[in-house]
């Protein structure tokens, strides 16, 4: 199974130093309220017009990639949760035949597939979201979290030797300054960590197109407080 819910044929921004497409897969295993994908979280296919223009399966994914050699050079593969689709192995070898740089985003919740993509080297890069302190992912996401395989997807990316980062989307009354102490105890020893501003546009949950993020003083603060536990923090 590789569903794929939209495309988006050319990003400058989501792959650092790439000129990539960007593969969206159908279905999340979480329910963030900010989610800005929401059509994204069943497991459906779909497809969304103003990602594609086609309905894209994934013979016509691999064929359109396969006319973009030479002019991209990578693939992000990003959700939903792409380590959901039983078919993710074999399409990231697929792309990487063709010798396109890999990265995938993913919310850490199947680690075993993470490591059989990294002991196999079939990734170039991978974006993994801290959705917060340990004792806050339920209420954040929504769902039922398995905190031991968010905490082995962490320890696999650290002990990689790809580029990575790792990310958390910010709104204001859902993470207080001391749960950035604790995300930075999750995560210590990362080499690379990204404070994302929330937007209120398009979020699963309507309660939140009234909330906020931090303003700019406070994200460098939070910053701050990230640097004692890992190399590089920033804001985005
Ligand atoms: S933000 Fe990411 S992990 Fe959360 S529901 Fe949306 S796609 Fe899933």
């Amino acid at each position: 199974m590789f569903v794929i819910g939209g495309i988006q044929k050319t990003t400058l921004l989501d792959f650092p130093g790439k000129i990539a497409a960007i593969v969206f897969t159908q279905g999340c295993n979480f329910r963030c309220g900010y989610c800005h994908n929401p059509d994204l979280l069943e497991i459906k296919q779909i497809c969304d017009p103003d990602l594609v223009s086609t309905s894209f399966s994934k013979e016509k994914l691999l064929s359109f990639l396969q006319s973009r050699i030479g002019k991209l050079d990578g693939v992000v593969i990003t959700g939903g949760e792409p380590t959901l689709q039983s078919g993710l192995y074999d399409f990231i070898k697929e792309i990487k035949k063709m010798n396109f740089a890999v990265k995938l985003d993913t919310n850490g919740t199947n680690p075993s597939i993470i490591e059989k993509l990294l002991n196999d080297n079939l990734l170039d890069y991978i974006a993994m979201d801290i959705k917060s302190p340990v004792d806050k992912y339920s209420l954040i996401t929504n769902s039922k979290v398995n905190i031991d395989n968010i905490k082995r997807s962490i320890t696999l990316i650290i002990n990689s030797n790809i580029n990575y980062e790792f990310r958390t989307t910010v709104v204001k009354n859902q993470l207080s300054f001391d749960d950035f102490n604790k995300i930075g105890e999750l995560i210590q020893g990362a080499k690379c960590y990204y404070l994302q501003k929330f937007n209120s546009l398009n979020v699963y949950n309507p309660e939140f197109i009234n909330m906020d993020t931090y303003n700019d003083n406070e994200f460098l603060f939070i910053c701050e407080i990230l640097k004692k536990y890992v190399k590089f923090v920033d804001f985005r």
